[in-house]
């Protein structure tokens, strides 16, 4: 069901409600009707957790360290159980990423589709990580829409598909998607099931969506539960080495070269644009995960208060967007570049060439004149 046919019915079931409350079996059952579109709390799955399921564990496409961090920490977690648990990714991911505690064994739908179905078709659980609606899967959309199985979300992004799951929890003030695996995890009685593994793929996943444990999302509750993982053996050290430490020369000069020669600054809009043609990619053997954190370099001048990273993929034109304060990203990804994401943190996409997609976000940026004051 679309959003639209879903706020009809919503709308449809409301006015019943009103009109014909003098009738309990109808106001029963509308209520009945609104709770079964609404995803149950996730609550509710703790007490199944101890029977044993096909489960299938799946994350946005090119998955970052809090989404890959999230899936596996689930994975590790979950297998403690004894379920039959398979963590299927959309794409590949960075490189630098395979060190996680078993991502070696993750599924990439793009190039092992036969093994990636084989999961999907005999999954009886689908937990959905660090995405909130199925088309950031990609091509692996129609597939995940089709399945019958029981769907699980657990995110942190604004404004979730609801419908589409069957539990979940969305909470767009959590620090990442690790902190509300890490939620789950202790809240349903299992903290003395975190292991070394378990503690890692939390912490980079904390790491990485808090910038360092650097923007307003770290709250006490994130060092108490970094403070609790060093407790059960966390290394943090040996993690932020595999996150920070861990590329090729390649990566390091085409940063300084994008710096360089890419970047401009609107003073009157408080607003850093860097835009990647394809050939600075190809000329520096660009990879995915490469371009992972060039949005936050900028955001170093000071006053600045968006900043905007366009790269020139092959299939579409894809924008990072990140703000200091009261400018919200998620509204203006939506609006001008069909993307969303937080507040200060969001994406967006356009199918138009590099130069015309610069052009309209100049033209967005006039716009937002006083938003960016
Ligand atoms: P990044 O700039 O690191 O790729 O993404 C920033 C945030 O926005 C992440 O939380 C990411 O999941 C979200 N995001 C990135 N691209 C998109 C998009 O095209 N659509 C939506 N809805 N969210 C996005
Ligand atoms: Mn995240």
């Amino acid at each position: 069901m679309t959003n639209n046919m879903f706020d009809q019915q919503l709308a449809t079931a409301d006015y019943r409600l009103q009109t014909v409350s003098d009738s309990r079996l109808n106001t029963l059952a509308c209520f009945t009707y609104l709770r079964s579109r609404f995803m149950k709390p996730i609550q509710e799955i703790y007490p199944l957790l101890s029977q044993m399921r096909k489960v299938v564990i799946t994350t946005h496409q090119k998955p970052d360290a809090d989404a890959m961090g999230s899936s596996l920490a689930m994975f590790h977690f979950l297998k403690q159980f004894g379920h039959t648990v398979t963590v299927v990714s959309p794409t590949n991911w960075a490189k630098w990423l395979d060190w996680m505690p078993g991502c070696k064994e993750v599924i990439d739908f793009d190039t092992n589709k036969e093994k990636a179905n084989e999961a999907l078709n005999s999954a009886e659980w689908l937990f959905c990580l660090d995405f909130n609606i199925f088309h950031r899967t990609k091509t692996m959309t129609e597939r995940l829409k089709e399945l019958k199985c029981t769907k699980i979300l657990i995110d942190h992004h604004q404004e979730p598909d609801s419908v589409s799951f069957d539990y979940g929890i969305s909470d767009a003030g959590k620090s990442s998607n690790c902190e509300m695996v890490y939620d789950l995890i202790t809240e349903s009685g299992n903290g003395d099931r975190i292991n070394e593994e378990i503690a890692e793929c939390i912490y980079a996943g904390v790491v990485a969506d808090t910038g360092s444990f650097r923007f307003p999302s770290t709250t006490s509750k994130v060092h108490c539960l970094v403070a609790d993982l060093k407790s059960k053996g966390l290394q943090h050290s040996k993690v932020h080495d595999h996150l920070f430490d861990n590329f090729l020369e390649n990566r390091l000069r085409f940063t300084g070269h994008v710096l360089l020669h890419r970047m401009q600054v609107f003073y009157e809009y408080n607003t850093v644009l860097i835009a990647i043609p394809k050939s600075d990619l190809l000329k520096y053997y660009v990879k995915t995960g490469d371009t992972e954190g060039l949005v936050n370099y900028p955001q170093s001048i000071q006053g600045i208060k968006l900043v905007a990273v366009v790269i020139d993929r092959d299939e579409e034109r894809k924008w990072s967007f990140r703000s200091k304060g009261d400018f919200d990203c998620n509204r203006f990804a939506r609006k001008y570049f069909e993307g969303g994401g937080h507040f200060n943190a969001s994406g967006g996409r356009s199918s138009d060439s590099l130069e015309v997609t610069v052009r309209k976000f100049k033209e967005a940026l006039k716009e937002n004149t006083s938003l960016l004051q």
